[in-house]
């Protein structure tokens, strides 16, 4: 496969998927490679839960959801914006609507119908899609090499490569985090891949997670640390999961890779002040079971009562002023999260010092990064997306931008 007169786009992920349309656009001729037999496997999965493609917040609040990374995001945002995403996904037929917390939605369409529209664009401009084609690092010319379905190495050189081979949780959609060995090999600093808005452990009793694995319970404002998170969980066999558990999720891991004992306080009854918890406590009668009387006063049932029963001194439980103290912040121990294939995310990756302003690495000039496989996190709430289609923009403006100041020089330099 020699053909320098085309460039070369390894992940077919939203990040990849992005920076081929805005080459194919340009008028490039454009081979993108999958190391599995379809495209766009993690956002398919994303659309299962709803696909929140991204979030209708002021500017600077959405680019401060990028952390560490805000001044860098701030620049690659300005280039595809989230309003830009939009306006991109109607000239593709794809209406949004933005949801009640500000969320941005397909209006009609679903991920597989969505991904289905945006590959026969670039099927139409000419795209050419090489799936079963592992990517394998480069060649003494520094040529991206992939590994066929049929055992083969093949060397492809091209102009210039853009890598978007995602980040390592759900390694079944092909984001596995195998690449890293061969740019660690090239000299480029990666930082260790780590979980991010995935569930935590909690150990429950053995009747505890019998009885109420897969039930939510409602309306909470949970605390670790000094951030808070509010909405439902779900409690699961391992522990607990959902939005406000992912919000924290990435405090609470990096409390416990500190080795600190980590715990997560929750409030059952978010909407009553202790005062007047305590007050209703008060007014049980007699011979009223606490079950009762906590069902009848405070509309307290099903896990969220037993998890008073799980984690408070029996004593306490009979303590007005002590029980209204645990149902507005009762203690739970995190011993750990959840597994890094679990997680709908995750953190670390290629370093941003590693490439230029462009998402161009460095040490390997004409090959640049974009997407989950850089360390970057964001919450949930269309973060993740944006951020995945914003870098793959930005890469391959940049590629555009290098191929232009290349004057005839080679596209590869040697290493
Ligand atoms: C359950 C779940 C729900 C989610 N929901 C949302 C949501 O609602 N909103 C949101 O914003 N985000 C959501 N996300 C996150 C979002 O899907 C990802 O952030 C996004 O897909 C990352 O895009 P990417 O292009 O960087 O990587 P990926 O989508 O992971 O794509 C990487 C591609 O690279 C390929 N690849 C990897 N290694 C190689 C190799 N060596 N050679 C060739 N190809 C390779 C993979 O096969 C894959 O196709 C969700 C994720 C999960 C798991």
């Amino acid at each position: 496969m020699r053909d320098e007169t085309r460039v070369a786009v390894v992940g077919c992920g939203p990040a990849g998927l992005m920076a081929a349309t805005v080459l194919s656009e340009a008028g490039l001729a454009v081979d993108i490679f999958d190391a599995k037999g379809s495209a766009g496997r993690k956002f398919l999965i994303a659309g299962r839960g709803g696909l929140n493609l991204t979030h209708a917040e002021p500017f600077e609040t959405f680019v401060d959801r990028y952390g560490n990374h805000a001044q860098i995001f701030k620049n690659i945002l300005a280039g595809f914006s989230p309003e830009d995403l939009r306006v991109w996904l109607h000239g593709l037929g794809i209406e949004t609507f933005v949801g009640t917390s500000g969320r941005v939605f397909p209006k009609d369409a679903a991920a597989p119908e969505i991904l289905k529209i945006w590959l026969e664009t670039l099927d139409k401009r000419g795209v050419v899609f090489h799936y079963r084609h592992r990517w394998q690092g480069f060649s003494a010319t520094n040529a991206p090499l992939f590994l066929a379905e049929s055992g083969k190495l093949l060397e492809f050189t091209a102009k210039g490569v853009i890598l978007a081979l995602g980040g390592a949780s759900w390694p079944q959609t092909g984001s596995d985090g195998s690449w890293t060995s061969l740019l660690a090999g090239r000299g480029i600093h990666l930082a260790p891949f780590r979980p991010a808005n995935c569930g935590i452990e909690v150990a429950w009793s053995e009747y505890f997670r019998n009885r109420f694995s897969g039930k939510p319970i409602k309306n909470l404002l949970l605390s670790c640390g000094d951030r808070q998170a509010t909405g439902d969980v779900v409690v699961t066999a391992h522990g607990l999961e959902g939005g406000p558990v992912y919000a924290l999720s990435g405090v609470i891991r990096d409390q416990l890779e500190k080795g600190s004992p980590v715990h997560l306080f929750l409030d059952l009854k978010r909407d009553l002040p202790l005062e007047r918890i305590r007050e209703k406590l008060e007014q049980r009668r007699g011979k009223e079971s606490l079950a009762n009387s906590l069902r009848k006063g405070l509309h307290l049932t099903g896990p969220a009562y037993s998890l008073l029963q799980e984690f408070c001194p029996p004593e306490e439980l009979t303590n007005p002023a002590l029980l209204a103290g645990h149902l507005k912040r009762l203690m739970l121990p995190i011993s750990s999260t959840r597994p890094l294939a679990e997680a709908i995310s995750s953190a670390g990756g290629v370093t941003f010092p590693e490439v230029d302003a462009d998402l161009m690495l460095r040490k390997l000039p004409g090959v640049f990064v974009a997407g989950e496989m850089l360390d970057w996190e964001a919450p949930t709430g269309g973060y993740l997306l944006q951020g995945a289609f914003s870098t793959g923009y930005q890469a391959a403006q940049g590629l555009l931008k290098w191929l232009g100041t290349l004057n005839g020089q080679t596209a590869y330099p040697s290493a």
